[in-house]
C-alpha cells in the first residue's frame, strides 16, 4: 500500500499518472491528504478516484491509541498505533505563544543512552515520513481548531538514524500547500551523529538543531552516551559550529542532570569553558530518575548552583520546564508502561 502522504507532489502525479489519472488531480489529493482528510472525504474527486485511491494506499498512517492529558498543565501525552501494530510516543504542549508538538521518529531506538527509556529495548524499525506527519495531524484533531504551531523531534528514535524519511518529513511538513509549518519552528535533536550532522547543515532547513550533550568531556559523556566512544566531543562541537555556520542559526545544548554525574559545580566551570564563545544556549533538565540503571535526578537547588555558574560565565542558559510530570511525559515512558502491561 502507497502512504500517499509521505510523496512530494511532483511523486504524487507521476503515481496519479500511473493510475490512469489526470496530473492535475494531485495537487487536490496533496491538499486533502495534509488537511488530514481521509479519502471518503475528499468531495471534490470523483467516486471512483477516491475508490481507486483507497484500493492502493492509505490517507492516514497513524492513530490514536491512547491519550493522557496532565492535571498539572494541560499536556497531552499520544499513545500513537501504527498500521503495523507498532506504537510510539508523541506529547502535546500548551505554552503561551501556541501548541508544540513532540513527535518521535523510529520505534524505539538504537543510541543506547543509558538515561533514556526508549532505547530500552533497541530500534524496532525506522518510521516513515508520512508517520510522523500522521502524528501532526493526530495532534490537530485533538487541539479542534487550533493547530500545531511548533515542532521538536524528540520523541523516541535518533532523528539522524533516520536521516532520508526525517529531511522528507521536514520539506512536506513546511511545504506551503500542505502543513506549511515554518522551518523556524521546528527543533531537531540528535544525540551527535556527525557525518549526518554535518549534512544536515547542507540541506538549506533551517530548523533549531538541539544537541544532547549532558556532559562536559569526553569521560563523563561515554559512562552516559555510547556515541560518544565513536565520536568525540571536539569533533561532534565541530559539526555544530559548522551547522551555526552554515544556517546562521544557534544550537542549542541538552544537559540532563545527573547527580553525582555531570551536576557539580566543576561540571558547570568545565561546561562554560568548553562553549565559550559558540553562539549557543544551554537547556538544563533534572534528569528523569531512570531506577533501573541508577541514575537519579537533581534537586532544585543544584539546578540553581549550576545555573549560576554558567550566568557568571555568560553561558546563555535555562532550566527546561517540565511538564506532564503526573502522565509518564518524558521520552518512551508512556510506551514502556503500556508495553509492560500488555
Ligand atoms: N535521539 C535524540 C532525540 C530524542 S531524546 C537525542 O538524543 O537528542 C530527546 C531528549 O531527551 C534528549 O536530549 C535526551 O537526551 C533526553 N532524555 C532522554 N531520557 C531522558 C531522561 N531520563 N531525563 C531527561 N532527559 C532525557
Amino acid at each position: 500500500m502507497i502512504e500517499f502522504m509521505g510523496l512530494y507532489p511532483d511523486e504524487l502525479k507521476k503515481v496519479l499518472s500511473d493510475l490512469g489519472e489526470k496530473p492535475f488531480r494531485a495537487g487536490q489529493v496533496f491538499s486533502w491528504l495534509h488537511k488530514g482528510a481521509k479519502f471518503e472525504e475528499m468531495t471534490n474527486l470523483s467516486l471512483a478516484l477516491r475508490q481507486k485511491l483507497s484500493e492502493n494506499g492509505v490517507d492516514q498512517p497513524v492513530s490514536i491509541r491512547e491519550s493522557r492529558v496532565s492535571k498539572l498543565d494541560g499536556t497531552e501525552k499520544f499513545l500513537f498505533a501504527l498500521r503495523d501494530g507498532n506504537c510510539i510516543e508523541g506529547v502535546l504542549m500548551r505554552y503561551h505563544y501556541g501548541a508544540t508538538l513532540c513527535i518521535s521518529t523510529q520505534v524505539g531506538c538504537r543510541m543506547g543512552c543509558k538515561f533514556c527509556a526508549s532505547t530500552l529495548e533497541g530500534c524496532v524499525r525506522n518510521l516513515t515520513a508520512a508517520e510522523m506527519l500522521g502524528q501532526v495531524q493526530c495532534a490537530n484533531r485533538q487541539l479542534n481548531g487550533e493547530r500545531v504551531h511548533n515542532i521538536v523531534l524528540m520523541g523516541s528514535g535518533e532523528p539522524m538514524d533516520n536521516y532520508d524519511q526525517v529531511v522528507r518529513f521536514l520539506r512536506l511538513v513546511s511545504h506551503p500547500e500542505g502543513l506549511n509549518i515554518g522551518l523556524r519552528h521546528i527543533s531537531l535533536s540528535t544525540c551527535g551523529l556527525v557525518p549526518q550532522m554535518k549534512r544536515f547543515a547542507e540541506e538549506g532547513l533551517p530548523v533549531t538543531l538541539s544537541l544532547s550533550l549532558h556532559a562536559p568531556n569526553d569521560e563523563i559523556r561515554r559512562q552516559l552516551m555510547p556515541i560518544a566512544s565513536r565520536y568525540t566531543l571536539a569533533e561532534t562541537l565541530d559539526a555544530c559550529r559548522y551547522y551555526i555556520e552554515k544556517t546562521g542559526r544557534r544550537v542549542v545544548f541538552e544537559y540532563a542532570l545527573v547527580d553525582g554525574v555531570n551536576a557539580a559545580e566543576e561540571n558547570a566551570e568545565e561546561l562554560s569553558r568548553l562553549l565559550r564563545g559558540m553562539q549557543c544556549h544551554v537547556n538544563l533538565i533534572p534528569l528523569n530518575t531512570v531506577k533501573e540503571r541508577n541514575l537519579f535526578g537533581v534537586t532544585e537547588t543544584q539546578v540553581k548552583a549550576f545555573l549560576f555558574v554558567l550566568e557568571k560565565r555568560h553561558i546563555s542558559a535555562t532550566r527546561r520546564r517540565e511538564m506532564g510530570d503526573d502522565i509518564e511525559g518524558a521520552c518512551g515512558q508512556l510506551r514502556k508502561k503500556v508495553l509492560q502491561e500488555e
